[in-house]
């Protein structure tokens, strides 16, 4: 591992004015980061430390939830308010990683983590992501885990997380600080598409530093599931994953929220899929239905494309779960 020099701020305006320069990178959790250190894909200079940081903090506003981001995420899944308020939030972090790295990553670092691609963590491997102009080794190659939407031919990449997903679907917003202020954007819109600079993960721009999430009150508490497919029962990421949240009055849905995760370079909203549910009954066909809006545009890379029909079933499966059909 190339050798790096370990800064401590002690406040957050000190942190801010250290992270700018190039080469520097934040380290909480390390969950991510020091794999990728030891791999020799991340090479920093600087490591900020910022786990001292009062970020932790899980408190209601007068509009939502606050979720501080050093807010560990085995601490967000078992938190009261949390299980009354956003139970679809506290089913997608139990959903993630195992016990021991849920014990040790923070809700910014999961914000952050980076792609689970193979070749993006094979050095050896060209890849777009970790070497802007060198290829896309997954394009036709192996792409069993790979995007089925919002893909580009420089890379097709997934985002890994299991939390964003479900943050996506409740419409959170993200708190960032830089040295002008503070600056908030729809949790939807953090994450990019790898378009042609697949290198940038989300909208986090130099010196810049994520302090938490909001999530507004709704009336999703008690019709909300997170349903994740994947090889193995833990520890494994995603082959999909939907975050389903109705609120449904007399049979009747009102509202919903339906996001994807496994299937695109960021969690994927189904926005279509959300509208043609609403004012219907909470019904199997229905469900099934949105599910088959929801795919308009997927496309399969070849050993992915399995993802085009699972998708589909995850989706409705999840709506019957969140309905209480199952
Ligand atoms: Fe790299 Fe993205 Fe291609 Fe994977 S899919 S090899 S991360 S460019």
């Amino acid at each position: 591992m190339k050798q790096f020099q370990y800064l401590r701020p002690a406040t957050q305006q000190a942190v801010l004015d250290v992270i700018n320069k190039p080469g520097t990178k934040i380290i909480a959790g390390g969950t991510n980061l020091v794999d990728l250190m030891k791999r020799g894909v991340a090479t920093p200079d600087k490591l900020v430390d910022i786990n001292h940081l009062p970020l932790k903090n899980i408190t209601i506003t007068k509009t939502g939830l606050h979720i501080g981001a050093l807010a560990l995420n085995s601490v967000v899944s078992e938190n009261d308010l949390v299980a009354k308020k956003q139970p679809l939030l506290a089913m997608a972090l139990k959903a993630g990683a195992s016990p021991q790295l849920r014990n040790m990553a923070t809700v910014g670092g999961n914000m952050m983590q980076r792609t689970r691609c193979g070749y993006f963590y094979d050095t050896t491997m060209p890849c777009n992501k970790r070497v802007p102009g060198s290829g896309c080794g997954a394009y036709e190659g192996v792409n069993r885990m790979h995007a089925i939407f919002g893909g580009s031919e420089q890379c097709i990449a997934v985002h890994p997380s299991d939390m964003c997903v479900s943050l996506a679907a409740l419409d959170a917003e993200v708190i960032i600080a830089g040295k002008k202020g503070e600056r908030r954007l729809p949790f939807t819109e953090f994450h990019r598409l790898p378009g042609d600079h697949p290198e940038m993960d989300n909208q986090l721009t130099a010196g810049e530093l994520i302090i938490g999430v909001e999530i507004p009150d709704n009336n999703f508490s008690k019709n909300s599931y997170y349903l994740k497919v994947r090889d193995r029962q833990s520890y494994a990421f995603a082959l999909v994953s939907v975050a389903a949240a109705l609120d449904i009055e007399n049979g009747i849905i009102q509202h919903a929220r339906l996001a994807m995760g496994g299937v695109a370079h960021k969690p994927w909203r189904l926005f279509d899929a959300e509208r043609s549910l609403i004012g219907k009954p909470a019904s199997e066909d229905n469900f099934k239905q949105a599910a088959q809006l929801a795919m308009q545009g997927a496309k399969g890379y070849g050993y992915n494309s399995f993802k085009l029909k699972l998708g589909p079933a995850t989706i409705a499966e999840a709506l019957k779960h969140a309905a209480g059909l199952v």
